[in-house]
């Protein structure tokens, strides 16, 4: 299968993250998938770490999800006219995160694309300030020191995206107090925005300093600027209300993206109703999408949102301490460097001597020790993300079998990774 798809696709996936590039060998080609399992087209189990890379916090194949998305189906996959379902979703959004307003895209890549047209339009500012590390999808003018597969793979600055296209994005080290101040010190007039990952998990997990979003937030206001916090991987799974639940800093916008799409392609921006209005057709900052709000996509968004119960988060919080636990102390017990980081229920390991608390540290991983950590737990049915720079993604479909599971893999790959 994947010498079919190489011969077809670039690199033989239609994302980087999902090649195993960073760990070699092959990447396995799914069939199905059903609670925390996936089973390949070779008919092989295991239990999934990657969890669609954020999205399926109850699990794959959820019933009320499935059903959800034949009912959509069958009254029709796209109208090109409002529906009930936007509404519903975006009512569901409005109620768990900081803001008034939102509009719907597919992607978050779109999300943050578009936060930051409406941030520059809102300000009528040039630059924006982002973090080393922080990854906010492929837009071009966030290519720029980015994390994710741009880490994963050692990439430069991508080939493609012109030194104009990033003239104006200002690229700080994370969690850098001082940096940030002389930045603004130095351009605080022609910031537009500030964008960060609400807690950065596509470098692995490196935990905001305390206050370090607070401080972004009142350096945005003294100069006029906008805060952008990206809620695409934590929002509405760090917990129902995403990071803002747990730090409580609102952002002027928001996106989102991942888990309120339920596995399809849905995201959004949000934030005040004032900047929001300055969208197209209330204001005049253009943005559009012949499939956002798709039917079947905020069907499945609403039935995942509306499934995410307290139950839900305590079960991923449950699973997240114990596996996260476990892995810790396998590599202690092996003796193989490494730091367990963590924010809520979102973690990672570095397979590094002592903590990471920015890109530069992240990028010191002994990735060799990860592949090794990584084929190991596969042989043993142990799906975990291909590349040291993710979080391992767990859901409430996370049952004592599944996570019985984990734990028996974990010492065979902390010895490998020996
Ligand atoms: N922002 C963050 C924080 C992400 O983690 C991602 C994807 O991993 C994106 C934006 C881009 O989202 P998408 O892959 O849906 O374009």
């Amino acid at each position: 299968m994947f010498e079919r798809a190489e011969g077809l696709v670039p690199g033989g996936v239609n994302s980087p993250v999902r090649a195993f590039g960073a760990v070699g060998g092959t990447p396995r080609f799914i069939a199905s998938a059903r609670g925390p399992y996936l089973t390949d087209a070779d008919g092989n189990d295991y239990v999934d770490l990657i969890c669609s890379w954020g999205p399926m916090i109850l699990g794959h194949a959820h019933p009320d999800v499935v059903a959800a998305v034949r009912d959509a189906a069958g009254r029709g996959t796209s109208y090109g006219a409002p529906t009930p379902g936007e509404v519903e979703l975006a009512e569901e959004i409005v109620a768990r995160a900081p803001v008034e307003k939102v509009r719907l895209v597919n992607s978050g890549t779109e999300a943050t694309m578009s936060a930051i047209r409406l941030a520059r339009g809102f300000t009528s500012r040039p630059k924006i300030v982002k973090f080393a590390g922080c990854y906010h999808g492929h837009v071009d003018s966030l290519l720029a020191a980015a994390g994710s597969g741009v880490a994963t793979f050692a990439l430069p600055d991508t080939p493609g995206v012109t030194g104009a296209t990033t003239a104006d994005t200002i690229v700080l080290p994370y969690n850098d107090v001082a940096a940030v101040e002389t930045a603004f010190d130095e351009h605080g007039h022609e910031i537009a925005c500030v964008i960060a990952e609400a807690v950065p998990c596509n470098m692995g997990v490196v935990p905001p300093l305390n206050g370090f979003n607070a401080l972004l937030k009142r350096l945005c206001e003294r100069y006029g600027a906008l805060l952008v916090l990206d809620e695409v991987l934590t929002g509405f799974r760090a917990s129902r209300s995403g990071w803002y639940g747990i730090e409580g800093v609102a952002a002027d916008l928001v996106t989102f993206g991942k888990v309120m799409g339920g596995g399809l392609p849905a995201a959004a921006f949000g934030g005040r109703a004032e900047v929001m209005d300055r969208l197209a057709p209330a204001g005049p900052v253009y943005q559009a999408g012949t499939l956002s709000g798709n039917p079947l996509a905020t069907a499945a968004g609403l039935a995942t949102l509306r499934g995410a119960t307290d139950e839900v988060y305590a079960a991923i919080d449950r699973a997240a301490g114990i596996v996260s636990k476990a892995a810790s102390e396998a590599l202690a017990k092996e003796g193989v460097p490494h730091s367990l980081q963590n924010a809520g229920n979102l973690f990672s390991i570095f397979f590094t001597d002592g903590a990471v608390g920015d890109f530069a540290a992240a990028q010191r991983q002994n990735v060799k020790a990860y592949a090794a950590f990584f084929h190991a737990a596969l042989d043993r049915g142990v799906y975990l993300p291909p590349s040291a720079y993710e979080v391992w993604f767990l859901s409430a479909a996370h049952d004592d079998e599944a996570i019985g599971r984990i734990l028996d893999a974990l010492p065979h790959a902390a010895r490998a990774a020996a």
